[in-house]
């Protein structure tokens, strides 16, 4: 199969030929190999998010901001089953990060364990039983479900202790960087060499500054602990995005306040602007992402 994914970018690190990605959904074979690393956004946006990183032998979610019927319905669209979730980590406490928590919490045929961090647990209305398999870590911290490390990392938002995410497994490399009002220079240095980056592109300030939004909820949303806007996204790949990225996700668009095409418009110009080969995609509140095997 051909790979969707070139590398062309700027760096000449040896990083940029460690895997090759194909968006055709449930297709585990890239390049006559069979892949090892697959990932889906399952839902992106203001009314929910959740994220599927699996290899051949873990499957993790990260969030669970979408009903159980939802995320089951979901996961089967893409051939995987809530069953077989390994783990489940939570950046922030916000509604549309944990709303499906509490019930998966009380699933019996849930075996996932769930990952928050140590100020973030908490916070979370788990019910009259809080369950048994749960796992607190500081934001910052490495550890490993199964084969894939996972790097936590503090971002500026107005939540408890909300994190980010970089993913290592079989060398492919995942982040996820959404929920952030800027991008400071921790942030970006995690970021570096991914193969796949989940951007936030929350808004477009001209929309955002015309919307529905009361202005306190603008300000909010602008703020250095809000969400970042397209070009924040735009200023992100002209000058920090590693040029070794195959692809890059958009996610967490607010349906109110930026459109895809927007979004998409202003990163492919930044993208073209640096030359570079990186994929773009957009990842959507109603319907999985394209599926990326690796
Ligand atoms: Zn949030
Ligand atoms: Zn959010």
């Amino acid at each position: 199969m051909k790979a969707a994914g070139r590398r062309t970018g700027a760096s000449t690190s040896s990083q940029c030929n460690r895997a090759k990605s194909s968006p055709v959904s449930g297709i585990l074979e890239c390049q006559g190999r069979i892949a090892i690393v697959k990932f889906c956004a399952l839902a992106s946006g203001s009314s929910g998010n959740t994220a599927l990183l699996a290899t051949d032998s873990t499957r993790i979610l990260i969030d669970a901001g979408i009903s159980m019927l939802q995320l089951r319905k979901r996961l089967a669209a893409i051939g995987e089953d809530l069953a077989y979730i390994d783990a489940i980590l939570i950046t922030h406490e916000h509604s549309d990060h944990v709303a499906g928590l509490p019930v998966l919490g009380r699933n019996r045929d849930v075996r996932a364990t769930f990952w928050l961090t140590r100020l973030c647990e908490p916070t979370i209305a788990w019910g009259e039983r809080r369950p048994s398999r749960i796992q607190t870590f500081q934001a910052g911290a490495s550890f490993t479900i199964g084969d894939i490390e996972v790097q936590s990392f503090s971002i500026p938002h107005d939540s408890i202790d909300p994190v980010g995410f970089c993913f290592s497994a079989q060398g492919v490399r995942v982040g996820i960087a959404t929920d952030l009002g800027y991008i400071p220079e921790s942030v970006k240095f995690h970021l570096r060499r991914m193969d796949l980056l989940l951007l936030e592109a929350n808004h477009d300030l001209d929309m955002l500054k015309v919307g529905p939004y009361p202005w306190s909820v603008k300000q909010r949303v602008m703020s250095r602990v809000g969400h970042l806007s397209n070009m924040h996204v735009f200023d992100y790949i002209m000058e920090d995005l590693d040029g070794c990225t195959a692809n890059v996700l958009l996610g967490h668009l607010s349906e109110q306040n930026n459109h895809p095409a927007i979004a998409q418009m202003i990163a492919d110009e930044a993208l073209q602007k640096r030359g570079l080969g990186t994929r773009l995609s957009i990842a959507t509140q109603n319907a999985p992402s394209e599926v990326f095997h690796y």
